[in-house]
């Protein structure tokens, strides 16, 4: 299964990426967790990257198809990916047409999600995310008496720098000039799915399962 997770900043990708990666045992791939493992490590990515993270602007094109093609070249997406973070600009979705055909893959579905403006710098400001397995959290499901510790594994959560109010303000308009356009891309390709982000991540959850099920009966249909 080749699955892209679109929407903006907070919207719950990595969330609904981590869920079905364990459901369907397909890796996850995030841009922007490469990316910050990239400055932690301070590679020669990492430094290049580490500017424009902080001011949350966008990775220079470039870069980020460097990177993806690396990435799902690799052993590891051999089977399938989620794909959480890219493309982010049409160039990049443009790119990544061009390497899945080179690949003679296709995708099952380009799932987006819709969340309201003032939830989306909600969640972003309210986010921790554990140092040591990567889970992302929400306050309110965090334990009262020990709110800096990772439910599930116990590591600890730290709360992104470019989380803050000012800079997720700033993402969010850079997502609505840069990467919402790419919303008309793919609607023209078939397989765009728009879900409402606002419910439950359980309920979100269930649609994207729904609709890729879906998704794999019409496949097959075509296919006969
Ligand atoms: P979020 O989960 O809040 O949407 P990410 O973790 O996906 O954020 O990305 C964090 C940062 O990494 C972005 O603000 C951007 O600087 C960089 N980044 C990640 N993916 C891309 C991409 N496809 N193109 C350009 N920059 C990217
Ligand atoms: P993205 O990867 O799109 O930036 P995340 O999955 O990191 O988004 O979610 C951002 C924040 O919102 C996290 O703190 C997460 O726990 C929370 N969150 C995710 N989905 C939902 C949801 N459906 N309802 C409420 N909060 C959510
Ligand atoms: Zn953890």
């Amino acid at each position: 299964m080749r699955i892209i997770l679109f929407g903006p900043p907070g919207s719950g990708k990595g969330t609904q990426a981590k869920l079905l990666c364990e459901k369907f045992n397909i890796p996850h791939i995030s841009t922007g967790d490469l990316l910050r493992a990239a400055v932690a490590n301070r590679t020669p990515l990492g430094i290049k990257a580490k500017e424009y993270m902080e001011a949350g602007n966008l990775v220079p094109d470039e870069i980020m198809i460097g990177l993806i093609h690396e990435v799902l070249e690799s052993e590891r997406a051999k089977n399938g990916f989620i794909l959480d973070g890219f493309p982010r600009t049409v160039k990049q979705a443009k790119a990544l047409d061009q390497l899945l055909d080179e690949m003679d893959v296709t995708l099952d579905g380009i799932i987006s999600l819709r969340v309201e403006h003032e939830e989306i710098i909600r969640r972003l400001t309210d986010r921790k995310t554990c140092s040591s397995c990567g889970r992302i959290y929400k306050s309110d499901q965090l334990k009262k008496e020990n709110p800096n510790a990772c439910p599930y594994c116990g590591g600890e959560l730290f709360q992104r720098k470019d989380d803050d109010p000012e800079t997720a303000r700033h993402r969010l308009q850079v997502y609505l000039r840069e990467t919402k356009p790419l919303k008309d891309f793919y609607r023209k390709s078939g397989r765009f799915i728009q879900i409402d982000g606002m419910q439950d991540i359980a309920v979100v959850h269930e649609a994207i399962v729904g609709i890729l099920r879906q998704n794999r009966l019409s496949a097959q249909k075509e296919s006969m």
